[in-house]
């Protein structure tokens, strides 16, 4: 049967070309698909633990011929996080987008992106410093998809 398929190509330079899984807006339909977001969010990779930017542009949607559904990996829980940037003297806020898989503690994949590799820029025109995970404000849901 055919799934749906809903990803972005991970930015890493060096990592190789992989994917990272986004879970399935509620109203996603075959050719009528637009993001849900027009702008760009920062978001850690699952699989290289690298922080980059991506724009709405940049999602992949299409749908994968799958033997059985019962192989399908379950739709990611998408996180959102709001901090602080922690350079030295700055403090603007920023909110940056993570993906884990249903069977990944919440803990244990935020102590992953806690030690992502940063690529992308605080608004203040540096790149971002992230706080340690304790000042972190993280909430999960359908809410909180990236695109
Ligand atoms: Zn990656
Ligand atoms: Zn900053």
């Amino acid at each position: 049967m055919r799934c749906p398929s809903y990803l972005v190509r991970c930015k890493n330079a060096a990592g190789g070309e992989h994917r990272i899984r986004l879970p399935l807006p509620k109203d996603l339909t075959l050719g009528t698909y637009k993001p849900a977001r027009e702008g760009s969010v920062d978001l850690a990779c699952p699989v290289c633990r690298q922080l980059h930017r991506y724009a709405g542009t940049e999602v992949q949607h299409s749908f994968e011929e799958v033997a059985d559904v019962r192989h399908l990996p379950p739709d990611p829980v998408p996180m959102r996080i709001e901090l602080a940037c922690a350079h030295p003297g700055c403090g603007q806020r920023a909110v940056i987008y993570a993906v884990r898989s249903p069977e990944e503690e919440r803990s244990a994949a935020l102590a992953r992106v806690s030690q992502s590799e940063v690529f992308v820029d605080c608004a203040a025109g540096h790149p971002l410093v992230l706080p340690e995970a304790a000042r972190w404000k993280v909430t999960e849901g359908p809410n909180c998809n990236p695109f």
